[in-house]
């Protein structure tokens, strides 16, 4: 599936995801200023996105991180553009992963890229002036892209999709990905873009509530670390609803993933 959206004259939502039933499982945004695209949405979408002609067209792509949703829809934009990343996401997205089965159903199998460039520090998009900034936690490496004159902020994944985040992957490193929401908050941004959501105008208590959950979960799980439980005790006593997928995921996606972050604590 694919939907174009027009924030204001300078940001277009581009909207990737895979049909089920009449809806989308779950759309995943890029957006679009100028020539330059921040994400590049998912492979299942690889069509409709070499179909795009949105102008002027798109000669920059830049990945905030290394997760297929974000970066699988790449390949649409080749040869006429130049694909930005970090160091790791460059690793991964010359060499991608082998999705398990519900992934590569929910968003396509991406394929190797081979020319990538190192990301800059900014990025200027005609007046705009991006700073990359690091939005680690949600994956070692992870960037934002903030326009401080504007209070605008691509953010990927930085702010958890649901209010309540009950599981993580195991990469997900969560009091980190609580500071980072703090320092989000603290930059005061005026529009958040969300990697999932879309964009989210006067964000702060949209953030804050994910900031207030995750920090009562943090304390608690960590105090019955403190009481000597077990990871799998813990699970039992917060006692989770577990969605329907979560075994389909292969341990991609796991509470325990969660629990584990918490206790180990290896926030910076
Ligand atoms: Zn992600």
């Amino acid at each position: 599936m694919f939907d174009v959206e027009v924030f204001d004259d300078t940001v277009t939502c581009i909207k990737t995801a895979t049909k089920m039933g009449d809806a989308a499982i779950m759309w995943a945004y890029a957006y679009q200023l100028g020539d330059a695209l921040f994400d590049a949405g998912c492979m299942n979408a690889y069509d409709e996105l070499c179909a795009y002609t949105g102008t002027p067209r798109i000669k920059r792509v830049f990945v905030s991180h290394g997760h297929e949703d974000h970066y699988g829809g790449c390949p649409a934009f080749l040869p006429r553009a130049r694909i930005f990343a970090g160091p790791i996401t460059t690793q991964i997205l010359q060499e991608p992963p082998k999705l398990p089965q519900f992934f590569a159903f929910v968003w396509g199998q991406p394929v190797p890229l081979t020319d990538v460039v190192p990301i800059p520090d900014e990025i200027d998009v005609g007046d705009f002036s991006f700073e990359v900034i690091d939005l680690s936690g949600h994956m070692k490496e992870m960037f934002g892209f903030w326009e401080p004159r504007q209070g605008w902020l691509f953010s990927a994944d930085a702010v958890p999709l649901p209010s309540r985040k009950r599981m993580a992957m195991p990469e997900e490193n969560l009091p980190k990905m609580i500071t980072r929401m703090a320092q989000i908050i603290a930059l005061k941004p005026k529009v958040l873009f969300d990697g999932h959501r879309g964009p989210i105008r006067e964000p702060e208590e949209h953030i804050q509530t994910r900031i207030d959950f995750l920090t009562d979960l943090q304390q608690q799980i960590q105090k019955l670390g403190e009481e000597g439980k077990t990871l799998t005790q813990i699970k039992d006593i917060l006692n989770f609803p577990e969605p329907w997928y979560l075994p389909q995921t292969k341990e991609r996606f796991g509470i325990e993933h969660l629990i584990r972050s918490f206790l180990q604590d290896n926030s910076e």
